[in-house]
């Protein structure tokens, strides 16, 4: 029976998690050490599909910056994160943008979008 420990990172408070196997259990795993029900979902994401929100930053043309501030639009798989940022690396867009412009439509196929979190007016 494996067991995981992870700290839940879903809010401040930084639960301890216990993520045990468990065949009993209706998802296969039982968690423990969670305040409430999200660190259940998070501790079993964890182990199972761990993902992350990508904030970096993207080329921009034209603007009073060289690059500009982008994120994702959901939580992207971690494996995938080096790949994407290799897409994300040789993006090149031109101003103007605005905050919430989607700059990488459903990136290596997971559904999330790589989007502007400013806005940046041409120079
Ligand atoms: S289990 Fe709930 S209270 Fe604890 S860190 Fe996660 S979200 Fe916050």
């Amino acid at each position: 029976m494996k067991e995981y420990e992870k700290v839940c990172i879903v809010c401040p408070v930084g639960c301890r998690l216990t993520i045990t196997e468990d065949s009993n259990s209706n998802n296969g795993y039982r968690v423990e050490g969670n305040n409430c029900p999200r660190g259940e979902k998070y501790g079993i994401k964890e182990v199972t599909n761990p993902t992350r929100v990508l904030t970096t930053t993207v080329k921009i043309s034209g603007a009073h910056h060289d690059r500009i501030p982008v994120i994702s639009s959901d939580g992207l798989p971690k494996k995938k994160l080096f790949e994407c940022m290799e897409i994300i690396n040789d993006v090149n867009i031109v101003a103007p943008i605005k905050a919430g412009d989607v700059i990488v439509e459903d990136i290596l196929d997971t559904g999330v979008d790589i989007v502007a979190s400013r806005s940046m007016d041409k120079q």
